[in-house]
Parts: C-alpha cells; structure tokens; sequence
C-alpha cells in the first residue's frame, strides 16, 4: 500500500506540490493527468525516492521512504520501485541487450513481445525514439518491481505500439501498482482503475485502503561489476591507453632504476667476489694492526696507549698448518729477510702465469734466480746491493749470467722478469729464489693468493683459527664504497621517478573526476536501478585497476625489451655483464604501488559519486 500524507514539494519558492494526500492500493493501474508542468513528473520522483519532499511523508507498506538513509533507499531502488523515464534514460554506448542485461539475464521473451528483438545488438545511441521508449519500457518490465512508475511511456509511440503498451503495463497491474503519467485521457480512461488529476500541485483525492504488503524478495539483477568496467575502458580505450601509456613511463622509470641498482649491485658484488678475492691476503711478522685498540675500557678521564704494532709469532707449526690449504690457492709467496734484505721465494708453481720474461730465460735448478721488476723496471736497491750491484741502473745484458754469493751458497741470475699488466703480482718486486733454498728458513712475510671467492672464504676460516697471527686483507677495503655509491645514487633516482609517478597519479585523479561527470548521467541509471554506491564505485575503481594493469603490463613488456640493448652498452662501456636485472620483487612492487597509487589517487573523485542527485540528472526538460 502506497500512503502520501501533506506531501509537498517546492522548487525555489514554487510550490510543484500541494499538499498530497493519497493512498493507493497494491495492485492495478493508476493514470496521472494533468497540463504539463503541473507536477507530474515531480510527484512520480518523490514516489519513487530520487527527489525529496520538502513536507510531508510517503508510506510504502508502512515504511516512511521519505527517512530512508542511502542504503535503504538503494535497496528501495533495487528491490521495491523501477523506473520508465520520460527521457529513456537508457545507456547510450551500449547495446540494447547490454541494456537490459543490466536488469535480468531473461530478456529474450520481453525483446520480443515489445518487437525490439530485431534491435537487440545495436547500440542505444542509433535508435529512434520510439524504439528507446520500448527498450526503457522492456527495462523497466523486466526489473519486475512492486511498483512500477512510468512517466509518459507512450509519448514518443504511434497509436497502435501506445496501445501495445498500455496492454502489458495493465498485464502487469493484476500483481502490482503500476503509476502511469499520460497525456492520453482516452487511454487513461480505457485501461485506468483510478486515474489522479493533478492541477497545480494538488490532485483529487483517492483514498483506497489495502493490506499491507510483506517485504518482497525479488531476485537478484544480474549486473556484472567487473563487465561494466570493462565496458567502460572500452568505450574511452584511447584516452585510457593514453593514461596507461603516461603511467607507464612512470613505472618503466621506477623499474628501470631500481633494476639497474639490483642488477649493478649483483654484478659488482661478483667481480668483487672474483677479482678482489684475488688480492692477497697478507701475514707478516710485523703486521700494523688496530684491532689492539681496545674501546671497550676507556672512559673520558684517563689517557690511553694504544700500540698498532703487533708481532706475528711465524712458527713451524703455523707454517704446516696452513699448508693444508694450498689447494684453495692460486699462489703462494713467501718473503725471507736475510741480513735484512727481502728474498722472495714462491712456493706454488705457475706463477710465471702472471709475469713476462723480458730478459733471459727462466731458471731450470735451485742455484738460478730471476730478478723482479716492479710497474716501472725498478727493484728495491738494498736488495742488489745484498748481492753486490750498486750502480743506480742497468742494462739488461750486464746483469744477466752476472753470479753472486749467499749464505755460502752460489746463485745466477738467470733472467729478468715483470708482472703482466692488471696482475694480482704488479707490486711484488725483488729476487725471486726456488723454494727448494729455503726449505728450513721461517718467512717474515706470506702472501697468499686465494684462487676464488669460496676458497678465499676458506682460507680466512683457516687463519681465524690463529688468534694470535693477525693476517692483513687488502680487498676488503675496496669494498662498500661502491655498493655505498650506487645506493646514492638509486636513492636520487628513485625519488625522481617516484615524482613522475605521483604526477602520473594525479593525472589519473583528474581524469577519473572527469569520467565521472562524464558518466553522470549512467551513475544516475544505475543509482535508479538500485545499483549501490559501493558497486557503482567499484565500477570506476576496477576501470583504474584495468588501466593500471594495462600500464603495468606495457612497463614490465618495456622494460624486459630495452634491457636487453641496455645491458649490452653498460657490458661494452664497464665490462660487467647483466647490469639490468628485473627481480620477482621488483616487478612485484611496481604492481602493488600502480594498484596503491590508482586506488589512492582516485579515492577522492570516486567518493563524490555518493553526492550525486538522481533527479538532477534524471530530468531532462
Ligand atoms: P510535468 O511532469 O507535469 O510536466 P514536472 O513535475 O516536470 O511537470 O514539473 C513541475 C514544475 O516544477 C515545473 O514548473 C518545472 O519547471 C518545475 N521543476 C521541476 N524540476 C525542477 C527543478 N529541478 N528545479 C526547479 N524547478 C523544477
Ligand atoms: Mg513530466
């Protein structure tokens, strides 16, 4: 039963409704008359929730409608009225199936009953008026409300099509108020179980009491969220693509950077790891050391000593011991000091891998020696002078075969001999003896070359185990101060394309106001068909989402492409292989931030969806 109780409705001081009082019952078909803009249009709206009174209540089955907060009023929409607008209000870029599909998946029936079959796949925009009264007609049907409100539904209908309809809306009243607005007084006549006069806002009164309806359960619409967003990406594909291709640089900026820090990282941490493990690691009998500065005990009242040399204890013992890792080496050299000079004896073969004969031949018996010459052809002078030479240069041929004494024994030096360039050795300079001479002596001095990474890694293991016999290892100085610049760097960079991001972000924040309005007056079809705010939202955030996922997909696409050339020049330009690698994690972040960012930014605009007045929209006069 439909109660209206002092309703009255005013439009900037004009009253369009009168005090209405009028009580319907829940079944039949009831015409409003009346001149035009006496108020027929707006007492339909009220009826139906899309316009407010400005006094008064209105009763549906005792529920005050006119208290409704917006979720019991989409649920009014969805569940209780349907709508056949005077204006159609039909979505123009879809296709009459796509239209009806809104309201039910059973449409074929009603298609033909109204003789629009034949329409079914063409776009609303291309029909005739008649024929989007009969799709708005067939909408409306097909909601199959409690009660349906038609406004003028045959005005843009021939005689005969009018009378098809009147037909079906009084097939419709036997189980259902249906509340027609016409101008046809003789149809209102014929088919009408009451007809409302209305004239200047105030009607004749109808007064019929009836029972009070139980809160129907109709069916659920079959609309398909996600199918409406995809819709709409389509019908804006290319100013969406364009908003995808914009975010998409964004993106491909973010990825790039944050791939060639990852990969640059990797690959420098591996040359490390290859080359610097190389360097040697040094234990000496004097070794400078900190680690005897002990900053645990000092306080700020007293002065402390501190000593940085530390004597090694080299023993016999050590010297086996660390003999068991010889096969982690590539090299191993030790230096003797006898009477003060170095001699160098190297103790694992083909280390003449690392230096070019540039005079002489190499030795072949204990008894020969070659001389090392460092970068620049020197050698150390007190280390000739041990043997005897003391002119400040020489040539080539005078040293050669040239003999000398030690330690009672006699040598000959047999050849001249230089590190190659970039050699792990190109600091080693002096006499270099066969190990074999020395095979009693304790060195002052090892150095030893690890041949790898995981064997270095060993090799320090095995050191550690002396805590007393402090080693030295170069390499690990070098490190950090790269990977430190790189982060910088990355850092700088990826605030920068963040920024391109953000405004890529507020760019999709605007259009997606824009598409919005542009959209209004679908927003106010669906909002009459009792499509909830929330889904109505879902609808433009999942069109984002579609857009971002676009953008996402032609980033990664982008950045899996130009790595290829990228890593080329950077292997051309710096050696280093793989400098731009794409890891799950990144390719993972740059989907939740795209997803973040398009969520977040369109939050605002979205939200302005819930302000959106049906009947602002709705009316089109
Ligand atoms: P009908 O449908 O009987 O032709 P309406 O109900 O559409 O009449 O309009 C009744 C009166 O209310 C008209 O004078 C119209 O100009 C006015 N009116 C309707 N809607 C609005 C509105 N949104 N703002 C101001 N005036 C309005
Ligand atoms: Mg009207």
């Amino acid at each position: 039963m439909l109660e209206l109780k002092h309703v009255s409705k005013e439009y900037n001081t004009q009253k369009v409704l009168d005090d209405i009082n009028l009580c319907l019952p829940n079944k039949g078909l009831v015409s409003i008359v009346g001149v035009s803009g006496s108020g027929k249009s707006t007492l339909l709206n009220v009826i139906g929730g899309i316009d407010k009174v400005t006094e008064g209540n209105i009763y549906i089955d005792n529920c005050n409608i006119t208290k409704f907060n917006n979720k019991e009023m989409d649920w009014y929409h969805k569940k209780y009225v349907g709508f056949i607008f005077q204006s159609y209000n039909l979505i123009d870029y879809l296709s009459v199936k796509d239209n009806l599909l809104l309201v039910s998946n059973n449409i074929y029936n009603i298609l033909k009953k109204l003789n629009i079959y034949h329409l079914r796949n063409k776009k609303v925009s291309l029909l005739s008026g008649g024929e989007k009264q009969r799709v708005a007609i067939a909408r409306g049907i097909l909601k199959n409300p409690k009660i349906l409100l038609c406004d003028e539904p045959t005005g843009a209908l021939d005689r005969k099509s009018s009378i098809i309809i009147v037909e079906i809306l009084k097939e419709l009243s036997k189980d259902r108020l249906v509340l027609v607005v016409t101008h046809d007084i003789e149809l209102a006549n014929k088919y009408s179980d009451h007809i409302i006069n209305i004239k200047d806002g105030k009607v004749n009164r109808i007064n019929i009491k009836d029972k009070v309806n139980k809160i129907p359960k109709i069916k659920n619409s079959n609309y398909n969220i996600a199918g409406i967003s995809f819709k709409h990406f389509k019908y804006k594909l290319k100013r969406n693509m364009l908003i995808s291709i914009s975010f998409a640089v964004g993106l491909i900026a973010l990825g790039l950077v944050l791939s060639i820090s990852n990969g640059f990282k990797n690959s420098l941490e591996n040359e490390e790891r290859n080359s610097l493990s190389k360097y040697p690691i040094e234990i000496s009998s004097l070794s400078y050391s900190n680690d005897t500065i002990d900053n645990t005990t000092t306080s700020n009242d007293k002065v402390y000593l501190y000593d940085i040399n530390h004597l090694n204890n080299i023993t016999r013992d050590y010297i086996n011991d660390i003999s068991v890792i010889d096969d982690k080496l590539d090299y191993k050299i030790y230096k003797y000091h006898i009477d003060n000079h170095s001699l160098i004896t190297s103790q694992i073969n083909d280390y003449m891998n690392e230096f070019n004969i540039l005079y002489g031949s190499n030795i072949s018996n204990p008894n020969e020696v070659l001389l090392i010459l460092d970068s620049n052809n020197r050698i150390n002078m007190q280390e000739l002078n041990s043997i005897g030479l003391s002119n400040t240069s020489y040539e080539y041929e005078d040293l050669i075969n040239y003999s000398f004494k030690l330690n009672k024994k006699k040598y000959i030096i047999k050849g001249i001999i230089k590190a190659k360039d970039n050699s792990i050795m190109a600091d080693i300079s002096g006499i270099l003896f066969d190990k074999s001479n020395f095979i009693n002596n304790i060195p002052d001095e090892i150095y030893l070359y690890p041949s790898n990474y995981d064997n270095k890694r060993i090799v320090i293991n095995k050191l550690n185990e002396y805590k007393e016999i402090k080693y030295m290892d170069l390499s690990t100085t070098f490190k950090n101060i790269s990977t430190t610049i790189i982060d910088g760097i990355s850092i700088v960079l990826v605030v920068f394309s963040l920024i391109i991001l953000i405004v890529s972000s507020l760019l999709i924040s605007i259009l997606t106001y824009i598409n919005i309005m542009e959209y209004k007056e679908e927003i106010g079809i669906y909002k009459s068909l009792g499509i909830s705010n929330k889904n109505i939202k879902e609808v433009f955030y999942i069109e984002n989402i579609i857009t971002m996922a676009v953008s996402c997909l032609i980033a990664l696409f982008i950045i899996k492409i130009i790595s290829i050339p990228i890593n080329m020049i950077i292997y051309n330009l710096t050696g280093l292989s793989s400098v731009l690698v794409t890891s799950n994690s990144i390719t993972l972040s740059i989907i939740i931030l795209s997803i973040i960012l398009s969520v977040v930014f369109s939050y605002i605009p979205i939200k302005s969806i819930s302000k959106i007045n049906i009947v602002d929209i709705l009316r089109h006069e």
